[in-house]
């Protein structure tokens, strides 16, 4: 629909029951919250095969009638659907224009090594961290976070420090009413994006129900043994719950052609998944890569690899960081350290600076 028609306008009603009176046909009203308006845009589901586009293209307060040929309707960017799916979160503004950087703790451990971490945040300028409650690890024998008790202190220190958002995973539907309940408690000094994990990719339960509420937006990271395909699907689920405040992470594929890296990094998938999406795109260079290594020329291969993400367009940055890594409960060895922080930070701002000097010139060569 045209802009100035919302989904309680009788013209909108009108478009519905046009698309209603087809048999089999029935419709589904989303608003998409874009980074210059907000639209709301009527879904046909049936068999729309045979139905023409024309009357619809024909009525006044219709803007564009689109076909869809692939499954993620919400979350993918179809023919002619030139506007990104932004949205402004506690805040903070993500779209496929934007760039952040989320250095933090793969897992909370003690509040002085997360205050530490806050602290070297703010001394960097950074307002947006990643910190772990709930650890999905591989063995039950390994630490799994300390859930919900670590809330309380960690939300206060977030915003002690000015944190504004904080990535943090959730692994099952409780997690999300526990830091519903904490954030309330500590009288909402920062901001949560819910974050589901690579092990979580295709746990459509878990992906409907953050996708049924709408006070958290959603990290969702790519499944590391599906297809892109299959990922982009899966995140539909959350989107076609209603939540649309949605950024897709890449954090690298399990497959032995990877190695040394943990993960084989899948960053070249960044204008990949801007273009077949509207939503914005986070790189993790830490899961990917796994360690610190360093290359021949003295940067890590963390440093480098960000690099390839954010020359392509990454408008997001998930980064392990610990004042101790030695300390650390959870990937420890793969955590950037408070004298590396200042490096990577602008390190990955020289790159962007780049990335938007390649946009420069090709509007300037057309
Ligand atoms: C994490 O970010 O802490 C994590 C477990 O990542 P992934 O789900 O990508 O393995
Ligand atoms: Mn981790």
């Amino acid at each position: 629909m045209k802009a100035e028609f919302g989904p309680e306008a009788p013209e909108t009603r009108q478009v519905i029951r046009m698309a209603e009176r087809h048999p089999d046909i029935r419709t589904e009203v989303h608003v998409i919250r874009g980074s210059m308006r907000t639209l709301t845009e009527i879904y046909l589901l049936g068999p729309t095969a045979s139905i023409s586009s024309e009357p619809f293209e024909e009525f006044p307060a219709v803007e564009k009638v689109i076909r869809i040929r692939e499954r993620y309707r919400t979350v993918g960017r179809h023919e002619g659907q030139a506007e990104a799916v932004g949205f402004e979160y506690n805040g903070v503004h993500f779209s496929q224009d934007s760039f952040f950087l989320f250095p933090g703790v793969c897992a909370v451990d003690t509040r002085e090594n997360l205050e530490a971490t806050f602290r070297a945040l703010r001394a960097a300028g950074i307002s947006t961290t990643r910190a772990g409650a709930y650890k999905p690890r591989t063995s039950p024998y390994d630490f799994q976070g300390h859930g919900a008790k670590c809330l309380p202190w960690t939300f206060e220190l977030a915003g002690k420090y000015g944190i504004r958002v904080i990535a943090m995973e959730v692994t099952s539907e409780s997690h999300v009413d526990e830091i519903h309940d904490a954030l309330a408690a500590a009288g909402n000094p920062t901001g949560v994006m819910l974050q589901i994990g690579t092990r979580n990719a295709q746990n459509f339960e878990l992906l409907k129900s953050v996708g049924s509420q709408q006070e958290f937006p959603v990290l969702f990271k790519r499944g590391m043994g599906i297809t892109l395909e299959e990922s982009l699907n899966a995140v539909e689920y959350v989107a076609s719950g209603g939540n649309h405040r949605i950024v897709f992470g890449l954090r690298g594929m399990k497959t032995n052609l990877g190695d040394p890296h943990r993960n084989f990094v899948d960053f070249a998938m960044v204008p990949v998944v801007k273009r077949l999406t509207r939503m914005p795109v986070c790189i993790d260079p830490s899961h990917s890569v796994g360690k610190r290594t360093l290359a021949p020329d003295g940067l890590t291969d963390i440093h480098h690899v960000t690099a390839q993400g954010v020359i392509a367009g990454a408008n997001m940055v998930l980064v392990d960081f610990h004042p101790n890594p030695e300390e650390a409960l959870c990937d420890g060895p793969q955590a950037l350290t408070p004298p590396e922080l200042e490096h990577f930070v602008r390190d990955a701002q020289l790159v962007r600076d780049a990335y938007l000097q390649r946009l420069k010139l090709k509007n300037e060569l057309g």
